[in-house]
Protein backbone atom coordinates (compact mmCIF):
# COMPACT_ATOMS: atom_id res chain seq x y z
CA UNK A 1 0.00 0.00 0.00
CA UNK A 2 1.37 3.46 -0.78
CA UNK A 3 0.36 6.84 0.33
CA UNK A 4 0.26 10.08 0.06
CA UNK A 5 0.06 12.80 2.85
CA UNK A 6 -1.14 16.07 1.48
CA UNK A 7 -1.21 19.21 3.32
CA UNK A 8 0.30 22.68 4.12
CA UNK A 9 3.61 23.23 6.74
CA UNK A 10 2.26 22.23 10.04
CA UNK A 11 -0.35 20.38 9.10
CA UNK A 12 0.68 17.21 10.61
CA UNK A 13 2.21 14.81 7.84
CA UNK A 14 5.39 14.30 10.05
CA UNK A 15 3.67 13.25 12.95
CA UNK A 16 1.05 10.91 11.09
CA UNK A 17 3.66 9.08 9.18
CA UNK A 18 6.42 8.23 12.17
CA UNK A 19 2.74 6.71 13.80
CA UNK A 20 2.12 4.89 10.41
CA UNK A 21 5.25 3.48 10.41
CA UNK A 22 4.90 2.50 13.49
CA UNK A 23 2.10 0.76 13.48
CA UNK A 24 2.16 -0.42 10.12
CA UNK A 25 5.93 -0.75 9.14
CA UNK A 26 5.58 1.44 6.53
CA UNK A 27 8.39 3.12 5.04
CA UNK A 28 8.17 6.82 5.50
CA UNK A 29 9.62 9.34 2.50
CA UNK A 30 10.15 12.36 3.65
CA UNK A 31 11.83 14.84 1.11
CA UNK A 32 12.15 17.35 3.82
CA UNK A 33 14.23 15.22 5.59
CA UNK A 34 16.09 14.03 2.70
CA UNK A 35 17.01 17.28 2.40
CA UNK A 36 17.72 18.41 5.72
CA UNK A 37 20.19 15.70 5.50
CA UNK A 38 22.07 17.10 2.30
CA UNK A 39 22.30 20.72 4.13
CA UNK A 40 24.26 18.97 6.53
CA UNK A 41 26.76 17.20 3.94
CA UNK A 42 28.88 19.98 3.19
CA UNK A 43 28.35 19.66 -0.47
CA UNK A 44 27.89 22.13 -2.91
CA UNK A 45 24.86 20.77 -3.56
CA UNK A 46 24.00 21.23 -0.01
CA UNK A 47 24.61 24.60 0.27
CA UNK A 48 22.08 25.94 -2.80
CA UNK A 49 19.98 23.75 -0.90
CA UNK A 50 19.86 25.08 2.29
CA UNK A 51 19.92 28.73 1.15
CA UNK A 52 16.64 27.87 -0.63
CA UNK A 53 15.18 25.86 1.84
CA UNK A 54 16.06 28.76 4.88
CA UNK A 55 14.11 31.34 1.93
CA UNK A 56 11.17 29.30 2.05
CA UNK A 57 11.12 28.35 -1.72
CA UNK A 58 10.43 24.99 -3.39
CA UNK A 59 14.06 23.43 -4.10
CA UNK A 60 13.99 22.24 -7.94
CA UNK A 61 11.61 19.39 -8.72
CA UNK A 62 15.29 17.61 -10.51
CA UNK A 63 16.66 17.38 -7.38
CA UNK A 64 13.99 15.76 -5.41
CA UNK A 65 12.41 13.77 -7.77
CA UNK A 66 15.94 12.13 -8.05
CA UNK A 67 15.86 11.69 -3.97
CA UNK A 68 12.67 9.79 -4.50
CA UNK A 69 13.70 7.71 -7.18
CA UNK A 70 16.63 6.52 -5.11
CA UNK A 71 14.94 5.50 -2.07
CA UNK A 72 12.17 3.61 -3.81
CA UNK A 73 14.86 1.36 -5.70
CA UNK A 74 16.67 0.68 -2.24
CA UNK A 75 15.09 -2.03 0.10
CA UNK A 76 11.40 -0.88 2.01
CA UNK A 77 8.91 -1.79 4.53
CA UNK A 78 4.98 -2.74 3.31
CA UNK A 79 4.81 -0.01 1.25
CA UNK A 80 5.37 4.32 1.23
CA UNK A 81 4.22 6.80 2.87
CA UNK A 82 5.20 9.81 0.88
CA UNK A 83 5.41 12.95 3.16
CA UNK A 84 5.95 16.36 1.35
CA UNK A 85 6.61 14.83 -1.82
CA UNK A 86 5.37 15.53 -4.63
CA UNK A 87 4.57 19.51 -4.36
CA UNK A 88 4.55 20.37 -7.67
CA UNK A 89 2.39 18.62 -10.15
CA UNK A 90 5.78 17.71 -12.47
CA UNK A 91 6.48 15.91 -9.33
CA UNK A 92 2.97 14.38 -9.03
CA UNK A 93 3.13 12.81 -12.84
CA UNK A 94 6.80 11.92 -12.13
CA UNK A 95 5.71 9.69 -8.97
CA UNK A 96 2.74 8.04 -10.94
CA UNK A 97 5.80 6.89 -13.94
CA UNK A 98 7.98 5.63 -10.93
CA UNK A 99 5.21 3.85 -9.23
CA UNK A 100 4.06 2.21 -12.26
CA UNK A 101 7.84 1.38 -13.54
CA UNK A 102 8.35 -0.34 -10.33
CA UNK A 103 4.67 -2.24 -11.04
CA UNK A 104 3.25 -0.27 -7.64
CA UNK A 105 -0.16 1.61 -7.15
CA UNK A 106 -0.96 5.24 -5.40
CA UNK A 107 -3.80 3.44 -3.22
CA UNK A 108 -4.71 6.67 -1.27
CA UNK A 109 -3.98 10.91 -1.28
CA UNK A 110 -5.04 11.79 1.85
CA UNK A 111 -5.27 15.86 2.19
CA UNK A 112 -4.69 17.03 5.91
CA UNK A 113 -7.35 19.75 6.05
CA UNK A 114 -6.19 22.54 8.65
CA UNK A 115 -6.88 26.68 8.80
CA UNK A 116 -3.74 28.45 7.78
CA UNK A 117 -4.45 30.85 11.28
CA UNK A 118 -3.69 27.25 12.89
CA UNK A 119 -0.51 26.79 11.52
CA UNK A 120 1.61 29.49 12.51
CA UNK A 121 0.85 28.08 16.14
CA UNK A 122 1.91 24.89 14.87
CA UNK A 123 5.21 25.95 12.87
CA UNK A 124 6.60 28.09 15.98
CA UNK A 125 6.37 25.77 18.41
CA UNK A 126 7.71 22.78 16.81
CA UNK A 127 10.54 20.88 17.78
CA UNK A 128 12.08 17.83 16.72
CA UNK A 129 14.89 15.41 19.03
CA UNK A 130 18.31 15.71 17.64
CA UNK A 131 18.68 12.37 17.91
CA UNK A 132 15.85 9.77 16.85
CA UNK A 133 13.93 12.51 14.51
CA UNK A 134 10.73 12.45 16.93
CA UNK A 135 8.21 15.21 16.46
CA UNK A 136 7.13 17.59 19.87
CA UNK A 137 5.31 20.81 20.36
CA UNK A 138 5.61 22.75 22.63
CA UNK A 139 1.83 23.24 23.55
CA UNK A 140 0.11 20.41 21.83
CA UNK A 141 2.81 17.63 22.15
CA UNK A 142 5.42 18.50 24.91
CA UNK A 143 7.53 15.88 26.15
CA UNK A 144 6.51 13.45 29.52
CA UNK A 145 9.86 14.39 31.12
CA UNK A 146 10.55 18.16 30.24
CA UNK A 147 13.82 17.95 28.30
CA UNK A 148 14.18 14.16 27.68
CA UNK A 149 12.48 12.67 24.11
CA UNK A 150 9.79 10.12 24.94
CA UNK A 151 11.52 8.08 22.25
CA UNK A 152 15.47 7.81 22.69
CA UNK A 153 15.71 9.61 26.19
CA UNK A 154 18.15 11.67 24.15
CA UNK A 155 18.47 15.00 25.46
CA UNK A 156 19.26 16.58 22.72
CA UNK A 157 16.43 19.07 20.83
CA UNK A 158 16.45 20.93 17.55
CA UNK A 159 14.27 23.78 16.18
CA UNK A 160 14.47 24.26 12.32
CA UNK A 161 15.92 27.52 10.63
CA UNK A 162 12.68 27.65 8.73
CA UNK A 163 10.41 27.46 11.93
CA UNK A 164 9.92 31.51 12.00
CA UNK A 165 6.74 33.51 10.86
CA UNK A 166 8.26 35.02 8.07
CA UNK A 167 9.26 32.10 6.43
CA UNK A 168 6.08 30.38 6.98
CA UNK A 169 4.31 32.90 4.90
CA UNK A 170 6.58 32.27 2.49
CA UNK A 171 6.21 28.64 2.27
CA UNK A 172 2.63 28.68 2.54
CA UNK A 173 2.87 31.11 -0.74
CA UNK A 174 4.54 28.18 -2.11
CA UNK A 175 1.87 26.23 -0.94
CA UNK A 176 -0.95 27.78 -2.59
CA UNK A 177 0.61 28.49 -6.23
CA UNK A 178 2.18 25.53 -6.69
CA UNK A 179 0.74 22.50 -4.25
CA UNK A 180 -3.26 22.78 -3.90
CA UNK A 181 -3.52 22.18 -7.28
CA UNK A 182 -2.69 18.55 -6.77
CA UNK A 183 -5.81 18.45 -4.65
CA UNK A 184 -7.51 18.98 -7.40
CA UNK A 185 -5.44 16.65 -9.49
CA UNK A 186 -6.05 13.70 -7.15
CA UNK A 187 -9.74 14.50 -6.70
CA UNK A 188 -9.59 14.22 -10.59
CA UNK A 189 -7.62 10.55 -10.39
CA UNK A 190 -10.14 9.20 -7.65
CA UNK A 191 -7.75 8.89 -5.49
CA UNK A 192 -7.77 12.05 -2.81
CA UNK A 193 -9.71 11.12 0.83
CA UNK A 194 -10.09 14.59 3.13
CA UNK A 195 -9.35 14.31 6.99
CA UNK A 196 -9.78 16.87 9.64
CA UNK A 197 -6.06 18.11 10.34
CA UNK A 198 -7.46 20.31 12.99
CA UNK A 199 -8.68 17.80 15.31
CA UNK A 200 -6.36 16.30 18.30
CA UNK A 201 -3.45 13.75 17.08
CA UNK A 202 -5.23 10.27 17.93
CA UNK A 203 -7.91 11.27 15.88
CA UNK A 204 -6.22 12.13 13.25
CA UNK A 205 -4.65 9.15 13.01
CA UNK A 206 -7.80 7.37 13.54
CA UNK A 207 -9.34 8.96 10.72
CA UNK A 208 -6.13 8.22 8.50
CA UNK A 209 -6.63 4.56 10.08
CA UNK A 210 -10.41 4.75 8.46
CA UNK A 211 -9.16 5.38 4.92
CA UNK A 212 -6.33 2.90 4.84
CA UNK A 213 -8.37 -0.11 6.22
CA UNK A 214 -10.35 0.53 3.17
CA UNK A 215 -7.91 -0.59 0.50
P1 LIG B 1 4.14 18.74 8.87
O1 LIG B 1 5.04 17.55 8.71
O2 LIG B 1 2.88 18.64 8.07
O3 LIG B 1 4.86 20.04 8.64
P2 LIG B 1 4.27 18.12 11.74
O4 LIG B 1 3.82 16.72 11.87
O5 LIG B 1 5.72 18.40 11.88
O6 LIG B 1 3.66 18.79 10.39
O7 LIG B 1 3.46 18.98 12.84
C1 LIG B 1 3.68 20.37 13.03
C2 LIG B 1 3.65 20.70 14.52
O8 LIG B 1 2.31 20.54 15.02
C3 LIG B 1 4.51 19.78 15.39
O9 LIG B 1 5.06 20.55 16.43
C4 LIG B 1 3.54 18.71 15.90
O10 LIG B 1 3.93 18.22 17.19
C5 LIG B 1 2.23 19.50 16.00
N1 LIG B 1 1.04 18.70 15.64
C6 LIG B 1 0.95 17.74 14.68
N2 LIG B 1 -0.32 17.26 14.59
C7 LIG B 1 -1.05 17.94 15.51
C8 LIG B 1 -2.44 17.91 15.90
N3 LIG B 1 -3.32 17.08 15.30
N4 LIG B 1 -2.83 18.76 16.88
C9 LIG B 1 -1.95 19.60 17.47
N5 LIG B 1 -0.64 19.68 17.15
C10 LIG B 1 -0.18 18.86 16.19
P1 LIG C 1 6.89 20.91 6.29
O1 LIG C 1 7.05 19.76 7.24
O2 LIG C 1 6.85 22.22 7.03
O3 LIG C 1 5.77 20.72 5.32
P2 LIG C 1 9.15 19.88 4.84
O4 LIG C 1 10.07 19.37 5.89
O5 LIG C 1 8.32 18.90 4.10
O6 LIG C 1 8.24 21.03 5.46
O7 LIG C 1 9.95 20.73 3.77
C1 LIG C 1 10.86 21.75 4.19
C2 LIG C 1 11.41 22.48 2.96
O8 LIG C 1 12.12 21.54 2.12
C3 LIG C 1 10.36 23.09 2.03
O9 LIG C 1 9.97 24.39 2.44
C4 LIG C 1 11.13 23.11 0.70
O10 LIG C 1 12.09 24.15 0.68
C5 LIG C 1 11.90 21.79 0.76
N1 LIG C 1 11.12 20.66 0.18
C6 LIG C 1 10.65 19.57 0.84
N2 LIG C 1 10.00 18.73 0.02
C7 LIG C 1 10.05 19.31 -1.21
C8 LIG C 1 9.52 18.94 -2.49
N3 LIG C 1 8.83 17.80 -2.65
N4 LIG C 1 9.76 19.79 -3.53
C9 LIG C 1 10.47 20.93 -3.37
N5 LIG C 1 10.97 21.35 -2.20
C10 LIG C 1 10.78 20.54 -1.11
ZN1 LIG D 1 14.57 10.92 20.36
Amino acid sequence: MNVILLGPPGAGKGTQSKLLVDERGMTQLSTGDMLREAKTSGTEMGHRVAEVMNRGELVTDEIVIGLIEEKMAAPHGAGFIFDGFPRTLAQADALGALLARHGETLDAVIEMRVDDAALVARITGRFTCGNCGAVYHDQTRPTAKPGVCDVCGSHHFTRRADDTADALRQRLMEYYKKTSPLIGYYYAKGALQSVDGLADIDHVAQAIRKVLDKH
